[in-house]
């Protein structure tokens, strides 16, 4: 009887195998995975035939590229805004070494990221300077130790926001040392309050856009306006980053208004509405960021040039995909819900065009709902699609799973169309 042990795979010819992976993940890490999967046909767990297939397991995989089909159009856990092509490009330039705190003109150091810092003034006439940190939560906390050291920081009781994963606005600040002074009711605030909260302790007054809950019935906040005659700085986190209003947003507040109204900071996110990178815009009076931009922690704060140069791509270029998303007529996506489905039936799967509703999602526009189109599938599809080589994402709903085409390009359509089809 031959020993089965002898038909286990050679090293070298295993290498040859998983040369390509080799060339992304390094010889070191390949031969590790090998003599692991060798190990073990060696101990009889495995037979020699699984080996292969083995290291193929084990290799590490990296982040995997998702179709979102979830209809919730900026998704947090699937890395909220996907990039546009001119962004992924201005990523790929920068990724080498780059000019991003150099004039070539001179030969000397120049400001670190000032092209894209020129785009986003640009894109917002009504701010007297910017700045850009590592995300939202990184510009509330350099407000609050620039300008609220040892003080307080005044806020609605019905703005004390927990942003998702646990992570919660007022613990945010509170962690800077500064003491929030909360006015008002969970559900009403009146203009009073803040006055008679506001003295010498005051730092600033926050306003913080409820940009994932609703509160409805017996309500009533306080504007931007009123609050600017109280003789301290407002700041205003705006959450989602849409800098002018859009028409299909109505109740989503932007950064021009807000500055318009008289709000001295404004800040946001750069990878939700705006369809960016992570970051975190900070725009407003240029007295007020040029001390944001000198703080000691700023540096701790601050983005890479991958960042910097994506930012300034998506606010110069086309349309990024989130806006796509967004606006794309339902008719349209019906119509293309309607093609998909007629190739999948012809495949003999059993796939129907349906109408549905998609949501802005990620802390932005709650209650907003999208009219959408969706290829509805059986929900047994939910976990398989999860699964395959380009991972897509549906929901359940109604015992079906819904494809949702709002928020999947139109280009990759033929790429969901292989995936259903396994
Ligand atoms: C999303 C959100 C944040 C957190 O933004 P990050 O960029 O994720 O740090 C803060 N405030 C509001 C109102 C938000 O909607």
């Amino acid at each position: 009887m031959t020993d089965p042990r002898r038909h286990i795979p050679r090293t070298d010819t295993l290498l040859a195998c998983f040369a390509e992976a080799a060339r992304t993940l390094g010889t070191a890490t390949v031969k590790a995975a090998i003599m692991a999967a060798q190990q073990r046909a060696r101990a009889g767990e495995i037979a020699p035939s699984e080996v292969a297939s083995a290291v193929a397991a084990a290799l590490p995989s990296g982040p995997r590229r998702v179709i979102n089909a979830t209809g919730v159009v900026v998704h947090t856990n699937l890395g909220r805004a996907p990039l546009s092509p001119a962004a992924r490009a201005a990523i790929d330039a920068a990724a080498g070494t780059t000019d991003v705190e150099f004039d070539l003109a001179t030969g000397a150091r120049a400001r670190r990221g000032r092209s894209a810092l020129a785009a986003l003034a640009e894109a917002v006439p009504d701010a007297g300077g910017v700045h850009v940190v590592n995300n939202n939560a990184a510009a509330l906390l350099l407000c609050a130790l620039a300008f609220a050291p040892g003080q307080e920081i005044v806020i609605s009781r019905g703005e004390l926001v927990e942003i998702g994963d646990g992570f919660r606005i007022p613990e945010l600040l509170r962690s800077t040392g500064a003491r929030l002074h909360e006015v008002g009711t969970t559900n009403r605030v009146h203009l009073r309050d803040y006055a008679d909260a506001v003295g010498p302790s005051t730092g600033f007054i926050l306003k913080v856009h409820p940009s994932n809950f609703e509160v409805t019935g017996f309500t009533s906040t306080v504007d931007i306006a009123e609050l600017t005659g109280l003789g301290v700085p407002v700041i205003a986190d705006i959450g989602s980053g849409l800098l002018a209003p859009h028409p299909l947003l109505p109740d989503e507040p932007d950064a021009t208004t807000a500055l318009r109204a008289g709000a001295n900071l404004v800040t946001a996110s750069g990878d939700k509405l705006l369809g960016g990178p992570q970051a975190g815009l900070l725009l407003g009076d240029a007295d007020l960021v040029e001390r944001l931009r000198r703080h000691p922690a700023a540096r701790a704060l601050r983005v890479d040039k991958l960042t910097l140069a994506a930012l300034e791509a998506t606010l110069r270029g086309p349309l990024p995909p989130v806006r796509q998303a967004l606006e794309a007529p339902v008719d349209d996506l019906f119509d293309r819900a309607s093609a998909l489905s007629a190739k999948l039936r012809g495949a003999g799967i059993d796939a129907d065009a349906v109408r549905c509703v998609a949501a802005v999602g990620g802390g932005g526009a709650p209650g907003v709902e999208l009219p959408s189109a969706a290829v509805s599938l059986p929900a047994e599809y939910a976990k398989s699609l999860r699964l395959g080589e380009v991972a897509v994402v549906g929901r359940i709903e109604r015992g079906h799973c819904l494809l949702d085409l709002r928020t999947v390009h139109p280009d990759d359509d033929s790429l969901l169309v292989r995936a259903v089809l396994g």
